[in-house]
C-alpha cells in the first residue's frame, strides 16, 4: 500500500532506522513515571467508588480530594488543585498570578518573553482589559541566552518588590530551548539566594512526565498546566492544575472560586474516572508523542530543514519545532497532517486570528477533545521564519502517519 510519494516512503525507512535506537531512553522514563503513578494511586487507595460525578457545591467530593492528593505526591508538592473548572492552561496560570500578586508587586520573567496567551494576561505588549498591568502589577523580563537562562544576570534583575519569578519550562512558540529539570533547580536556587521571599512559579505546560521529576520537586514553589496536554493522557475532557506550597495553592484557589471558599468547593461535573485514567495513561502517552517528535526531527532533518530540538537532543517538553521558511509550507504541513487525523480529516486548516494571540495562527489537529495538544497537532503563528510547532500523538503509529502526510503535502507543493 503506497500512501506516500516514493521518496517520502524511502525516507520513512531511513528515518525509522535512526529514530528507533533513540526510543529506549523515552521508554525508560515512561516506565519510571508509570511506577510513580502506580505508587501514588496505591498510597492514596484509589478505588472505583471515587470515579463519579458530584453536584452543587461539591463539598466533601472524595474523588476530587483524592485525585488532588495523588497529584501533590506526583509533583513532590504539598497541595494540588486539579479541576475541570479551569478552562485552559492559561486560566490555571492566570489564577496563580492574580491570586498571588498585589498592586505594587512585580513579576519577573526569567525565561524571556512568555507564551503568547500569557502576554495578554500580563498586558505588557498590547493593552488588555483586566490584565495584571491594569491592576498595577509591574512586569519585566530577562531574555534567555542561547545556552539557557542568564543565571548571572538574575541577581541584578531582582528587586525588593519582585514577588514572582516566572519560569516557563517549554519553548512555547519560540526557538529557544526548553528548561531541563536540572536547570529549573539551579534557577530556583539562584532566585532564592537573592530574594528568599520571591516565589518561583513554573509554567509547566508540555513538560509533565517528560522527565522523572516535576519542577515542584526541585525547588519551584508552585507550578501550573493544562489537562488537555500531557497530564490528561488524552482522556481528561478539559481542565487544568496547580500544584505547590500549601498557602500558595490556597491563594490561587481563592482566585479560581472566591476568597474564603477556595478549593473546598467545585463539583466534579465530569466523571472523575477520566482524570484518574488520563493520569494513569499520561506517562505512556507522553512517550508516544516524544517518539513522534523524534521521528519528525529525523525525517525533516533528512529533508533539509532546521529542526529544534534535533533528534538526539535531551528533551524537556513534547514540542518539535520545524523551521519551514515559508507560509505556503506551513499551510501545506498543517493540511497534510490534518488528512491523517482521526477527526475532521476532510477539513482544510487555514490561518486565522485566535483569542490571546497577536499574529494569525494556523492550527491542524483533528482531535477527539477540542484543542487537545497531547493529541497529534501542529500550529504556529504566521510570522518569519515560519516555524511549525508539532506536538502530541496518542499513538506513535498515528504520529508517524501524520508527519509523513505533512512531509508529502510539502513535497507536492
Ligand atoms: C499551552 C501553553 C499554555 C497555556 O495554553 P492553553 O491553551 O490556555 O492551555 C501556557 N504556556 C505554555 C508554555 C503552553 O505551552
Amino acid at each position: 500500500m503506497n500512501l506516500f510519494p516514493s521518496n517520502i516512503a524511502a525516507l520513512k525507512i531511513k528515518a525509522l532506522e535512526t529514530a528507533r535506537p533513540l526510543f529506549a531512553a523515552v521508554d525508560d522514563i515512561a516506565e519510571q513515571n508509570t511506577a510513580k503513578v502506580l505508587k501514588a494511586f496505591r498510597n492514596h487507595q484509589v478505588s472505583e467508588y471515587l470515579f463519579r460525578t458530584t453536584t452543587g457545591y461539591g463539598y466533601g467530593d472524595s474523588g476530587r480530594e483524592r485525585l488532588e492528593a495523588v497529584w501533590a505526591e506526583l509533583g513532590g508538592a504539598e497541595k494540588a488543585l486539579v479541576r475541570t473548572q479551569f478552562v485552559s492552561g492559561t486560566h490555571a496560570l492566570a489564577c496563580v498570578l492574580f491570586g498571588l500578586l498585589r498592586p505594587g508587586d512585580e513579576l519577573l520573567a526569567v525565561t524571556g518573553a512568555p507564551y503568547d496567551t500569557m502576554q495578554t494576561v500580563i498586558g505588557y505588549k498590547v493593552h488588555t482589559p483586566g490584565s495584571l498591568k491594569e491592576c498595577g502589577i509591574g512586569y519585566r523580563e530577562l531574555p534567555m541566552n542561547p545556552e539557557g537562562v542568564n543565571i548571572a544576570a538574575i541577581a541584578g534583575h531582582m528587586r525588593k518588590n519582585t514577588r514572582i519569578a516566572l519560569i516557563q519550562r517549554s519553548r512555547g512558540y519560540s526557538l529557544r530551548k526548553p528548561l531541563s529539570i536540572a536547570e529549573i533547580k539551579v534557577v530556583c536556587a539562584e532566585i532564592k539566594r537573592h530574594n528568599p521571599e520571591c516565589i518561583c512559579f513554573v509554567d509547566n505546560c508540555y513538560g509533565e512526565f517528560v522527565d522523572t521529576l516535576e519542577p515542584t520537586a526541585v525547588g519551584a514553589d508552585i507550578m501550573a498546566g493544562s489537562l488537555i496536554k500531557n497530564p490528561g493522557g488524552g482522556i481528561a475532557p478539559s481542565g487544568g492544575y496547580i500544584a505547590g506550597k500549601d498557602d500558595l495553592v490556597d491563594m490561587a484557589a481563592y482566585r479560581l472560586t472566591a476568597p474564603g471558599l477556595g478549593g473546598e468547593l467545585g463539583a466534579s461535573l465530569a466523571d472523575s474516572r477520566l482524570l484518574y485514567q488520563g493520569l494513569f495513561l499520561a506517562p505512556h502517552v507522553v512517550a508516544q508523542s516524544l517518539k513522534g517528535a523524534i521521528f519528525a526531527a529525523v525525517l525533516f532533518d533528512l529533508l533539509g530543514y532546521k529542526t529544534l530540538p534535533q533528534a538526539d537532543d535531551i528533551r524537556s517538553d513534547i514540542i518539535q519545532a520545524i523551521e519551514l521558511g515559508s507560509p505556503e509550507k506551513m499551510i501545506a504541513f498543517c493540511q497534510g497532517l490534518q488528512q491523517y487525523s482521526p477527526v475532521d480529516a476532510h477539513v482544510h486548516p487555514v490561518p486565522g486570528p485566535m483569542p490571546g494571540y497577536t499574529d494569525q495562527v494556523i492550527m491542524a489537529g483533528g482531535t477527539f477533545i477540542q484543542g487537545s495538544s497531547i493529541e497529534l497537532s501542529a500550529d504556529g503563528p504566521l510570522r518569519p521564519p515560519y516555524i511549525v510547532y508539532l506536538q502530541g500523538g496518542l499513538t506513535f503509529e498515528h504520529a508517524m502517519l501524520g508527519i509523513l502526510g505533512a512531509a508529502s503535502a510539502i513535497a507536492e507543493l
